[in-house]
């Protein structure tokens, strides 16, 4: 059993929650004050991480996903779309409308750059056979 002594900020209401809120704001945990939308997940395949000097292997992953702050203190907080780690309490960023138009062309971006890389390795791994 779980025992809370301190008071919550707020809890936003069930039937407050915008329609793509899949929070379920019934439970003590401290995030569950922020309304927030299913996640968009960017990750490696399977089996692919490989460990560093320091660390096991761990996946490189990035997720975002929308967030409505319920705090008390600022009811008016605007909706915004955070970029993490896959780890709530890790690194993040808070973008609006328009860093989120920036985050996708970077996005996008990335992705014609790693289709070149991957045409690189195909042509290195045809090399290294014959
Ligand atoms: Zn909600």
């Amino acid at each position: 059993m779980t025992v809370i002594t301190e008071n919550r900020i707020t809890t936003p209401e069930m039937d407050s929650c915008p329609s793509w809120c899949v929070i379920d704001h019934t439970g003590d945990h401290p995030e569950d004050v922020f309304h927030r939308g299913s996640y968009a997940a960017f990750s490696v395949p399977d089996g692919s991480a490989m460990p560093t000097l320091n660390e096991k292997a761990e996946i490189p992953r990035l997720t975002a996903h929308m967030v409505t702050p319920e705090f008390a203190e600022e009811p008016e907080a605007p909706s915004m779309v955070v970029v993490d780690c896959g780890d709530l309490w890790g690194p993040y960023a808070e973008l609006d409308l328009e860093q989120t138009d920036e985050f996708i062309r970077q996005g996008k971006a990335f992705l014609a750059r790693l289709e070149q890389i991957r045409e690189q390795l195909a042509t290195a791994l045809k090399e290294q056979q014959s």
